[in-house]
């Protein structure tokens, strides 16, 4: 059961701004960006990305390109961030990240946002804040507004217990998704207040404890790499065998995600951070057919802006 949020926004006009204002009394999972890696070839479909609005708290997983406008069109407002979550570091997670802090903190924020994310994650908030310190400076001397830094807490975790407040509790696990070392890339699993299981698995190999992890999860979403997808990929943008080795190396197989979906029980899977996009090759009955081998549930395809309602 998913919905497309209109692109149109709705807007409130304030003096000559208009400005997002949230509708959604729905608790649920949007998904901001579905592209698996930092590529841009499409605006409708951006590196990795999600959020789930809770009680209009919103919680966003990953910050790929474009999370902050894709936020917008989904009619959320982004001083509604609640907390932000990194799976590891590579940039299709990251690159809108300060665009993120620096776009809720000059929307009226009006509380702190709670980053959490692995080793590296402070090192990467300092260097941000210095790279944008003349804007932030100014806004702060000129504009009379609170430094972002007072808005902003940034957590280092390792597996296990992350997060926890009215609506979700967030626990991590580490997963394998070289090059990086075990320990630096994580799955999250949110369990609701209103017990509802939403698992994120991150960007990972074929990994089977990933299966306890995810148990019973009411919405696993999933990354997925297609290998004869990527050969195609490889040709078309005319890289050599080592990205495509290091691709298909560092992800799952549709198979290997329907075999994970079986074992965790999983009551819906939802594909997103799908490697590759747009090949015409691969529709939604194939990503499908690949699962279906292993998996009989029911399995979204994920693309940009699609809402999936929470209980
Ligand atoms: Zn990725
Ligand atoms: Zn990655």
């Amino acid at each position: 059961m998913f919905k497309f949020k209109e692109i149109i926004l709705n807007t409130l006009a304030v003096g000559s701004l208009a400005v997002a204002t949230s509708t959604s009394a729905q608790d649920e999972l949007i998904l901001l960006g579905t592209k698996g890696g930092p590529s841009l070839y499409s605006p409708k479909a951006l590196p990795q990305s999600s959020a789930i609005v809770m009680n209009d708290d919103v919680y966003v997983v990953d910050a790929g390109y474009g999370a902050s406008y894709r936020l917008l069109e989904a009619k959320v407002p982004l001083q509604n961030i609640k907390a932000i979550f990194i799976t590891h570091l590579h940039s299709d997670h990251i690159l809108d990240y300060p665009a993120l802090l620096m776009n809720s903190w000059l929307s009226s924020l009006d509380h702190e946002i709670k980053v959490y994310g692995p080793k590296g994650t402070k090192a990467m908030t300092e260097k941000l804040l210095e790279a944008y310190s003349v804007d932030i400076k100014l806004r702060y001397q000129d504009e009379g507004r609170e430094p972002l830094s007072k808005f902003l807490k940034v957590y280092e975790f390792d597996e296990g217990d992350v997060y926890q407040d009215k609506n979700v509790t967030v626990t991590a696990k580490r997963v394998p998704h070289k090059p990086f070392k075990m320990g630096e890339a994580f799955a999250f699993k949110f369990d609701t207040a209103k017990k509802q299981k939403i698992v994120f698995s991150g960007d990972t190999n074929y990994y089977p404890p990933f299966a306890k992890f995810a148990q019973n999860a009411d919405i696993l979403v999933h990354e997925v790499a297609h290998t004869e997808g990527i050969d195609r990929l490889a040709k078309r943008m005319g890289y050599g065998p080592s990205f495509r080795d290091a691709v298909i190396a560092h992800h799952i197989t549709p198979q290997d995600v329907g075999k994970t979906a079986t074992n965790a029980h999983v009551k819906q899977l939802v594909l997103s951070h799908i490697v590759p996009v747009g090949d015409p090759e691969l529709s939604d009955a194939v990503w499908k057919k690949d699962i279906g081998e292993f998996y009989k549930g029911e399995v979204t395809v994920g693309q940009d802006g699609m809402v999936i309602p929470l209980k």
